[in-house]
């Protein structure tokens, strides 16, 4: 079983390396590279957790799978005592009180955390160039971009700098660096993982999620972080995915497939991905497979009620940033002037642009014409995804409809930014867990709510015939 988890384990209890020397190794990758991917290294955490690791060792007593072994985190969540920015220049000093539960049950489990990892600001982005820390570079070019929100994490895991990262998913944003970097990226069920300590984008489609190089991997980090917590009621319960889904057993009728015709009547749909996806399909239906064609909303359709849900959500969580009760204060004269000048002088043209998007659309005499058809957009979405999955259990997409776009390209025009989420924010939008792989240019595997094993189970399967 392919696994960094188990390699870096297995390493360790053979004593081929000490886990404080693991870890210098990997800060140091992180420094000397030109990706841009750190925004705070967490030295001193991370070395007092490999020492009392490597004194474990010393003493023959026996570790834990994810003892010792290191993992970055999107700079979005909070580590009591570590800086805690949202790549934002508000929050660059910003010292976290407290551990996001997520994090919380991943070092409780032994997991090392070695870097806060640069991504777009607050989640604003699909570039990663949206970010006070300079933009993130592609782990396979440097010319392009890392992708985004969650780039910093993507190229990391990709580099071989962290042995998974944990990046944060409203609209996209583990799944497209990932594609981008090419490794796996989940973003679970809306509710599986706890949002507690994470800084908030849009609350009703924000997810915790794993990158990872293995399917394995996925599971591991996907499992230690699940669970009902009592500082986030949207969590739920879930059953473990079993290790037993890798199995090469499948039984007749076990997969029955879909994709969205919708998404290739759009005409700036890239050739080759194109081309890439029919191929896959037609591998697919070789295997006795069956893969129904079915419709679904306009692409425009989601994208327009995924950013005007997005942007009216972002606005309202970030009105706590008022250089007052959080972030850096500029002083003017008066206290509105205070918080005008510290909220303009701030915030990013980029996250500026949502605030005022997303006031416009909550406001009198807007609101019912755009937020509330946005919300009944929303329910016919959910109600469409819920009659599909009475039909096939797995929907299979292109994770964007067009190539890694090259540094800078896509600061010109924002709105075509928003366009390249196409194939992502449906599903968000669903609470739906869905998984990247790095075959091709990448492709989406969507479930029913919950249904994360077969997910896997299904990309285990593709792996094995492409
Ligand atoms: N690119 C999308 C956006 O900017 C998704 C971001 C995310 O998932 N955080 O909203």
């Amino acid at each position: 079983m392919e696994s960094e988890i188990l390699k870096v384990h297995n390493a360790l209890i053979a004593k081929n390396i000490s886990c404080a020397d693991l870890i210098a190794d990997k800060i140091s990758a992180i420094r000397n590279s030109s990706n841009n991917t750190a925004n705070f290294i967490l030295d001193d955490v991370a070395l007092e957790m490999a020492l009392a690791v490597d004194s474990k060792i010393k003493n023959d007593e026996e570790i834990g799978f994810l003892e010792g072994v290191p993992f970055g985190l999107k700079d979005v969540y909070l580590l009591q005592g570590c800086n805690a920015s949202g790549s934002s220049k508000f929050l660059k000093d910003y010292i976290s009180p407290y551990t996001a539960t997520a994090i919380k049950k991943l070092m409780d489990a032994g997991a090392i955390p070695v870097v806060k990892e640069n991504c777009d600001c607050f989640g604003h982005g699909s570039t990663s160039e949206n970010t006070f820390f300079g933009p993130v570079k592609n782990a396979l070019d440097e010319n392009l971009v890392a992708g985004g929100s969650s780039g910093g994490s993507a190229v990391n895991v990709a580099k071989g700098f962290t042995a998974f990262s944990i990046g944060g998913d409203t609209g996209g944003s583990i799944r497209q660096p990932a594609a981008f970097n090419k490794v796996y990226g989940l973003k679970p069920t809306y509710g599986r993982i706890s949002r507690f300590g994470i800084m908030a984008y849009a609350s009703s489609t924000d997810c915790v999620g794993p990158i990872a190089k293995s399917l394995e991997d996925i599971r591991i980090i996907t499992n230690a972080m699940s669970g009902k917590d009592i500082h986030d009621s949207t969590t739920t319960d879930s059953i473990p995915i079993p290790e037993s889904i890798f199995c090469d057993k499948i039984a007749d009728n076990e997969f029955c497939l879909g994709y969205y015709k919708s998404f290739f009547a759009n005409e700036n749909i890239d050739q080759g991905i194109k081309q890439n996806f029919e191929g896959m399909i037609s591998k697919i239906r070789k295997k006795g497979i069956t893969v129904k064609e079915l419709e679904f909303f306009d692409t425009n359709i989601l994208v327009s009620t995924y950013y005007v849900l997005a942007m009216a959500e972002t606005a309202s969580n970030l009105a706590r940033l008022d250089g007052t009760t959080y972030g850096e204060r500029i002083l003017g004269e008066g206290i509105k002037d205070d918080r005008a000048i510290s909220r303009s002088e701030n915030f990013t043209e980029e996250t500026k642009r949502r605030i005022v998007g997303g006031t416009q659309v909550l406001s009198h005499g807007y609101s019912h014409g755009i937020y509330t058809k946005a919300r009944f957009l929303l329910r016919e979405i959910q109600r469409k995804f819920q009659s599909d999955f009475s039909e096939v259990n797995l929907v299979i997409s292109p994770v964007t409809p067009n190539p890694t776009p090259r540094m800078g390209e896509s600061l010109k025009d924002p709105l075509l930014m928003y366009l390249s989420d196409a194939y992502t924010v449906g599903f968000s939008l669903g609470g739906l867990p869905t998984l990247t792989c790095p075959f091709g240019q990448g492709v989406q595997v969507t479930a029913d709510k919950n249904n994360e094993a077969l997910v896997l189970k299904f990309a285990h399967f593709l792996k094995s015939i492409i």
